[in-house]
């Protein structure tokens, strides 16, 4: 018995010594195709409750990743009444953070909302009026939303933190900071989530500074350095839209791995020079899948990202369902 209580207590301060983040991809994709689109769920190991980094396809990608295993402690047994599907969905899910008003980043939370639960959305003040002038409004769906236009049914609760403010989200014990981004004309966003002292990144889409004429990665890379110098940053999720070769005037406010790789520079110059974002994980999200027979966008873009990583960082690609610990 004794020996029992010793290695639990073992266990337990040996997590909580190893606590990171869980990452569970819903959808990886930037377009096209319904189904895949720009979702991830993030929650400190210590914690129940995920966070949604946007919600482009929600339902699909949860019955992926129950397939490949991501939620082994939702069971059919404990699931009821719903199903394991319906209770990541409304039980595990407790909010959400959109980077920007774009459908691709939201078209998952629109379609499911009747299904939902009660829970917070956060995001810009651009983002959170995308949201309820443009979508909950009453006209192309109803406003479950706690404000705007007709009937409000409040099943969620919008919020809009100031840029650069540090504020707690609901109930998953994670705090966050969003800051502004530059997407060809659109304003996207990015939140670092924190909690026991670790972070991590996740970016909505964004262009290149000089592309944009923007300053906008610049500060954020800057916040990122001293994350990565008090070696609190675990990882970050950021888009790689297009193959090298896609000229400037068409990327639309976008990154290819030539641009993602030169943005990357200033990150690590932010962080102290060469060598110091070694070992960190970039998950490379938001691919834009092709048509055309034979392409293979994907591989291109991790291919040619691999061939220009003199910094030492981790490029992964997260397929849809998988589940990956930071
Ligand atoms: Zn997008
Ligand atoms: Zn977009």
């Amino acid at each position: 018995m004794r020996n029992k209580m010793l290695a639990l207590i073992l266990a337990c301060s040996a997590s909580q010594a190893i606590a990171g983040f869980d990452v569970v991809a819903l959808g990886v994709r930037g377009g096209v195709e319904e189904g895949n689109l720009t979702s991830y769920l993030i929650r400190s190991d210590d914690q129940k409750l995920y966070l949604g980094l946007d919600a482009g396809s929600v339902l699909p990608g949860i019955s992926k990743a129950l397939g490949k295993g991501a939620f082994p402690q939702v069971t059919a047994e404990n699931a009821a009444p719903y199903t394991p599907q319906g209770a990541v969905f409304r039980n595990l899910i407790g909010g959400y953070f959109i980077s920007h008003g774009h459908l691709d980043h939201l078209a998952g939370l629109i379609i499911s909302s009747p299904e939902d639960s009660h829970k917070p959305i956060y995001g810009t003040a651009d983002t959170i009026g995308t949201l309820r002038q443009h979508y909950f409004n009453g006209k192309v769906w109803p406003n479950f939303t706690d404000a705007g236009s007709g009937l409000r049914i409040g099943t969620y609760r919008l919020n809009a933190p100031r840029p650069a403010q540090r504020f707690s989200i609901g109930l998953t014990g994670l705090d966050g900071v969003i800051y502004p981004l530059s997407h060809g004309g659109t304003p996207s966003s990015m939140i670092l989530v924190s909690r026991n002292n670790e972070s991590f990144a996740f970016f909505g889409d964004t262009g290149p500074d000089q592309v944009e004429k923007s300053k906008n990665l610049e500060t954020v890379w800057r916040v990122l350095g001293d994350e990565a110098k008090a070696k609190r940053l675990k990882g970050i999720i950021i888009e790689t839209s297009y193959p090298d070769g896609v000229p400037d005037s068409k990327l639309f406010g976008h990154l290819t791995p030539e641009w993602l790789l030169k943005e990357l520079k200033v990150f690590e110059t932010a962080s102290g020079g060469a060598g110091s974002l070694k070992g960190v994980t970039v998950i490379i999200s938001h691919v834009k899948p092709s048509l055309k027979a034979g392409a293979d966008p994907e591989a291109e873009i991790m291919q040619q990202l691999e061939k220009g990583n003199d910094l030492g960082v981790k490029f992964v690609r997260m397929q849809q369902g998988d589940a990956l610990s930071l």
